[in-house]
């Protein structure tokens, strides 16, 4: 027989398998276990009441004490409605039912005064509680117990059946109360100890049903920092497991090729973040252990060209690299920068795309078999299964979050010694995400910009001033400068989108004419080879004014683009728009951003507006947009399982999370295989936890 919380749902006592369906269809709820784990999103302190006068906000819960004052049925048949005004003497409030109606009107008594709990809600122009909850206020006294009382969300399927909040508080409290409820613990009494924890079982019940306030914090203690820690502990064991077990080519000689270009070929000085940088780098790539290293840097903080000096350490040490990118365009750019870096050098570079020609194809596969191929740049085509290499030593891949770790693991199946890995992203990741995200990967930042740069100008204005944006277009096209112009994608539907992309550059094609101005668009569901001829196009400044979509976001360098105008900027996300400003400011003149947006602004809008005109700093902007949005919208977050926290918030929980990683890091560098009888229970629940994920991987 199952254990208690593996016991389906259906058969706790009033589910039934009606409702149990519908709970593993709307909740995901399956088993008692899951039910356990849905937690109120708030509480409500029964203590207090609300006065109808105070209500002006549809968001949350009230409770209020009041004494009805008229009943009266409006409406026929299925519009029918039971309206109840109740006072308070602060005012007055509708209570409005649609169903039950007569159930309801027996029940109620004029004059009584009820206690009442439900969610305002403004129609025509006056307040009301929908399917409010009644209550006969006791002359007893509440029990301790019973004060504050925890709200779930629902949905209204749920609630169709009878499971509304009060509902699935129902069915928590009958699993509470089952004699055979029974949560095992699965922190050591150590670390119980040192932080002071309630235990397992008792912060379940208390976050349900909390005794009091101060159970309720313990409760909520105890389960986030066990939710972190788990986390932790899985990134800690994996990370020395690699460390352990993982085998690196050891690269030890700085020889010519390093030596060459950077005494002879590079113009400029390393920034001091770079030097850093390659000086972490060389000392993974020394130790004899495979190096799994995250490289950050926002764009044009000059990541290429640590990518290019490990790739020559490599080559030193008479291994092959490769490096992938994610778009044939930015392949491309890479290829071309990489080999005119290294003009001069007997380097040999090789660009393999989707569209490289069968013939050159087969002798690019030959030259890497033969080891006369010394770097590879290219796109998904490397994942191919004939891209064999004699002796692949690195990989370097660009903008990592647009690889699945899957795709990424198939580029080295084919090796006995795993290459060294290099993954560099423009995408800044806050720290606290880095270290939920890339416990298992290091990080190094490149957290300064090259001498010279100057910070990109960034303005907002509103649609009624496009005028004058026009107006800067043309002094900037004037002085020889290229726009960028920016849409969203508006609609779910791919035609529509082109629709609206097209309707912009027939309107910019018409303010821009020819023969004196050159527009040129590019958009995701152009054929490649087009793409480039605009690109190009563009490039060869043939073309003032590239329209596009986001699809221009990743890594395209035309330094002499100075402007990137965005129309409907509210609509982009901050680092999106981050992103796309990265495009500009890439040669030493001023550059600028102009954000275009309607009047009509949400405050999420306007404050990711204000943050883009505030600062150009990648780190800030990563920090504010996980404050706004949450880690569940951030880039690569999807697939990492992050969004499974049920309870923890890694911004708000910072400091937990970095008392859980430390907690875990302590415990994994004295008992790395969790082998230590003092550890039996979190090897047991590591093992229950990676069980249940595998169910759940063939469930959905
Ligand atoms: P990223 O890949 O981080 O976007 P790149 O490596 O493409 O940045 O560098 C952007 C530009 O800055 C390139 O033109 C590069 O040659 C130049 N650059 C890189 N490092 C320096 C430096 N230390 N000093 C001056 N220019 C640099
Ligand atoms: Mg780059």
């Amino acid at each position: 027989m199952a254990p208690f919380l593996e016991t389906s749902i259906e058969y706790l006592k009033g589910v039934g398998p009606a409702r149990a369906d519908l709970l593993k269809k709307e909740l995901n709820i399956h088993t008692f276990g899951d039910l356990l784990t849905y937690f109120p999103f708030r509480y409500v302190d029964r203590s207090k009441f609300y006065q109808i006068a105070d209500i002006r906000d549809e968001s949350s819960f009230v409770q209020i004490k009041a004494r009805v004052i008229h009943i009266q049925s409006v409406g026929a048949h299925h519009h029918q409605r039971l309206v109840a005004t109740v006072s308070d003497g602060t005012g007055e409030i509708d209570l409005v039912w649609f169903q039950g109606i007569k159930w309801i009107v027996n029940m109620l008594s004029p004059r009584q005064e009820y206690i009442i709990f439900g969610k305002p809600a403004i129609f025509n122009g006056r307040w009301n509680i929908p399917h409010p909850e009644l209550e006969i206020p006791s002359t007893q006294p509440l029990i301790l117990s019973e004060i504050i009382r925890p709200i779930y969300n629902s949905t209204e399927k749920l609630k169709s059946k009878g499971l509304d909040f009060k509902g699935i508080g129902k069915l928590v409290k009958t699993m509470l109360l089952n004699d055979k409820f029974n949560v095992p613990e699965n922190l050591t009494p150590d670390i119980i100890q040192r932080l002071r924890l309630i235990n397992r079982q008792e912060a379940f019940v208390n976050i349900h049903f909390p005794q009091s306030p101060e159970l309720l914090k313990k409760a909520q203690t105890r389960l986030k920092f066990e939710e972190l820690f788990y986390i932790q502990l899985r990134l800690a064991k994996q990370r020395f497991g690699r460390m352990l077990k993982q085998a690196g080519h050891r690269f030890l000689k700085v020889g010519e090729y390093v030596n060459q270009f950077y005494h002879h070929h590079l113009t400029f000085e390393l920034t001091t973040a770079q030097k850093r940088v390659i000086k972490e780098i060389r000392a993974d790539l020394g130790s004899g252990n495979q190096m799994n290293r995250l490289l950050q840097g926002d764009v044009g903080s000059g990541k290429t060209l640590v990518a290019l000096m490990t790739m020559l350490i490599a080559l030193d040490n008479q291994f092959q690299s490769c490096l992938m990118a994610p778009t044939e365009i930015l392949a491309r750019q890479h290829y071309q920068t990489i080999s005119g870096m290294l003009s001069g050098l007997k380097v040999v570079v090789k660009l393999l795309t989707g569209s490289t020609k069968s013939a050159e194809r087969r002798e690019i596969q030959e030259g890497l078999l033969n080891g006369s191929v010394h770097l590879l740049v290219g796109t998904h085509a490397l994942l191919e299964e004939n891209v064999k290499f004699e002796r692949l030593g690195l990989v370097v891949i660009d903008e990592q979050h647009r690889f699945g770790v899957a795709q990424r693991a198939k580029l080295w199946e084919k090796n006995v010694v795993t290459p060294h890995i290099l993954v560099m992203t423009a995408t800044p990741i806050p720290r606290t995400l880095a270290m939920t995200l890339y416990g298992d990967l290091d990080i190094s930042i490149i957290d300064e910009m090259p001498p010279g740069r100057r910070p990109v100008v960034t303005k907002h204005v509103y649609e009624p001033e496009r005028d004058k944006v026009f107006r800067f277009i043309r002094d900037q096209i004037s002085e020889n400068r290229q726009i960028y112009y920016v849409f969203p994608l508006i609609q779910e539907s791919e035609t529509l989108d082109l629709k609206n992309l097209i309707d912009g550059y027939k309107f910019i094609s018409r303010e821009f004419p020819p023969p004196h101005y050159g527009v040129s668009m590019v958009h995701g569901q152009m054929k490649q080879k087009e793409k480039d001829v605009e690109m190009k196009r563009f490039l060869e400044r043939k073309s003032q004014i590239m329209v596009a979509t986001t699809v221009i976001e990743v890594g395209v360098d035309v330094p002499n683009a100075s402007v990137m105008v965005i129309e409907n900027a509210e609509r982009f996300g901050l680092s999106q728009l981050h992103q796309l400003r990265g495009r500009v400011g890439r040669g030493s003149d001023q550059s600028y951003c102009i954000l275009i947006s309607g009047y009509e602004l949400s405050a999420e809008a306007r404050k990711r507006l204000s943050t883009m005109v505030r600062t150009n700093d990648g780190f800030e902007i990563a920090e504010t947009d996980l404050q706004l949005r949450g880690p569940g919208d951030l880039q690569g977050t999807q697939q990492s399982g992050i969004l499974d926290l049920r309870i923890a918030d890694i911004v708000k929980d910072e400091k937990m999370l970095k008392y859980a990683r430390n907690v875990a890091g302590e415990i994994i560098s004295k008992d790395p295989s969790l082998s230590h009888s003092e550890n039996d229970i979190l090897a047991h629940h590591l093992r229950n936890m990676d069980k249940r994920q595998q169910n759940w991987g063939l469930i959905s």
